[in-house]
């Protein structure tokens, strides 16, 4: 299931399919930025879902 069904992803996937649109090293650790199926930006820090923007 789509962790980000909690975040309001309509997409509802059975498997998360994010592209992996870049990731950066911080003081706060490793960000990555990633785009859903359904459009959706999705800010992982650390692997954690750290935001989620729908488009
Ligand atoms: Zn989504």
């Amino acid at each position: 299931m789509c962790p980000l069904k909690d975040w309001g992803c309509p997409a509802a996937q059975r498997q998360p399919s994010w592209r992996l649109l870049s990731s950066h090293s911080t003081s706060a650790g490793e960000v990555e930025y990633c785009r859903c199926t359904c459009d959706a930006l999705v800010v992982l820090c650390e692997g954690e879902v750290a935001a989620f923007t729908p488009r």
